[in-house]
């Protein structure tokens, strides 16, 4: 309530919005960049390329969702596979478990498309308006004709990768001769056209502009990896014993560093300037890092110029840094319960996936009873069910079948004509069918398990075996 007499409190407001600040990465060299770029090859080497890849006179890897049909090498998957994608959801989930208990963000810092894609753009950045303190001469710098050629340069080369990552992605799923034959021809239709412009712009939004933003603020995987590791795996870490008290040497003290008794770190914010996120890792382990390993690469530079020992910076577990341990006492700890219950789970789940599809058959049936006629009387008493099989073909030859019935005395298999049905590569066939019992069969009313059987005409001669349910009525 307001008190008429009591004096004005001055009013302060307290901004909860903070502006970004803009990161501009300086470019890095070194053992762990070496890995990044290796990585960034491998993985846009199959990502650009997998596409062209032809296999059996098709494309390799295809994701036909018109059809439904999926390709992968030589497996042909309907959308009734949907079990070996979820499993390859889950294999993912625990590779991912376990990369993180063994040694942090190794999948950010290396393989995230997030990482990888910021990589190229950065490096078209570099190459087109210069380095970190370079790009933020020019971004301070009023609008000119040579920024406005440094800047269209760079938004060139981002936009032509965008379109082609695009495309690419789009080639997964519209073969990608088709999709290219179009696009020579300008006759690109609409659908194709639009998910190819979207992927592309999402690539440009996040690779561009978005960047470590998608890392601290969007991506869940940073929220949660914190519950991942825990004292013994390896993560990027500074060793603020050897670094500490930080500063500046003099040259007396560079001339004799073992000697001299000052700390390693020279406070030169040299790891802070190539970091991707922005952040300062003397500050400890933080949500923000992504485990890039910049820091590492220029700090040892660093070391090396100044004649301390490399790894002031380093991976290390939290354990390791504490108690001073060498690396092979660190090491000794990597193999520890967690990591051996994620690596055995990974190794058993990836063993049951690779047998299940080897294992898988070449024909799938699926049996769907009739709903409006559950059992009927017919000719002399015989009893009649009526099914509608539906035979999925997971080969890319022609199937061969002949069909019978089995599970109860005298069961017979009716089809419409044909000793013998034949299924087309890559193909659903359905046919209507009756399993009819005799009349002295002797059943009790109920239902009764029967199977269906389809055997392979000719080759491998195989049986295919599908359960139903066969109804006696009272
Ligand atoms: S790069 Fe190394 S020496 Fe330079 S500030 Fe960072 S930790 Fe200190
Ligand atoms: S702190 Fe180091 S490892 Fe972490 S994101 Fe920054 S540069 Fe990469």
């Amino acid at each position: 309530m307001t008190q008429p007499d009591s004096p004005a409190l001055p009013r302060r407001v307290i901004p909860l919005y903070a502006a970004e600040t803009k990161v501009y990465p300086r470019s890095v060299t070194g053992r762990f960049a070496n890995w990044r770029w290796l990585m960034v090859a491998l993985t846009q080497l199959f990502f650009y390329g997998m596409p062209w890849l032809q296999w059996n006179g098709r494309q390799a890897l295809l994701f036909d969702l018109e059809a439904g049909r999926f390709y992968v090498l030589g497996l042909l998957l309907y959308p009734q596979d949907f079990i070996y994608l979820a499993a390859l959801l889950v294999l993912s989930a625990l590779a991912l478990f376990f990369f993180t208990a063994v040694a942090g963000r190794l999948w950010c810092g290396y393989s995230c498309p997030q990482t990888v894609y910021t990589e190229m753009f950065l490096w078209i950045e570099r190459h087109t308006e210069g380095d970190r303190q370079a790009r933020m001469r020019l971004d301070r710098e009023p609008w000119s004709w040579p920024k406005m050629g440094r800047k269209c340069a760079k938004h060139g080369g981002w936009l032509a990768l965008s379109l082609l990552t695009g495309f690419s992605f789009v080639a997964y799923f519209i073969p990608v001769r088709e999709l290219a034959g179009q696009v020579m021809s300008l006759s690109l239709q609409a659908w194709p056209l639009f998910w190819v412009l979207f992927y592309a712009g999402a690539t440009y939004g996040n690779a561009g502009f978005l960047r470590e933003q998608m890392c601290k603020y969007i991506c869940p995987y940073a929220r949660f990896q914190s519950a991942l590791i825990d004292a013994d795996s390896l993560i990027i870490s500074y060793d603020a014993r050897r670094g500490e008290p930080r500063g500046a040497r003099s040259r007396k003290q560079e001339l004799a560093p073992q000697t001299s008794g000052a700390a390693d770190c020279v406070d030169c914010t040299l790891c802070v300037q190539v970091c991707p996120t922005g952040i300062d890792i003397r500050n400890g382990l933080q949500n923000e890092c992504i485990g890039c390993a910049a820091c590492i690469d220029v700090c040892d530079q660093v070391m090396d110029k100044v004649g301390a020992p490399r790894g002031l910076i380093r991976y290390a577990t939290e354990n390791g840094i504490t108690g001073q341990w060498s690396r092979k006492q660190m090491l000794a700890r990597v193999l520890r319960p967690r990591v051996l219950l994620y690596g055995a789970a990974l190794m058993a789940l990836s063993l049951a996936f690779v047998f299940s599809v080897y294992q898988r058959d070449a024909l799938l049936i699926n049996v769907i009873k009739d709903r409006q006629v559950m059992a009927r009387q017919v000719g002399e008493g015989e009893i009649e069910n009526i099914y509608r099989l539906q035979l999925i073909n997971r080969t890319e030859r022609p199937l061969q079948l002949r069909l019978r019935a089995d599970g109860l005395p005298g069961l017979q298999l009716l089809t419409q004509g044909a000793e013998s049905i034949s299924v087309a590569p890559s193909s659903i066939g359905t046919l209507p069918v009756q399993l009819r019992l005799p009349p002295n069969a002797g059943l009790a009313s109920g239902a009764h398990p029967v199977q269906i059987e389809a055997q392979e005409l000719g080759g491998g001669a195989k049986t295919f075996t599908a359960k139903a349910v066969f109804f006696v009525p009272r």
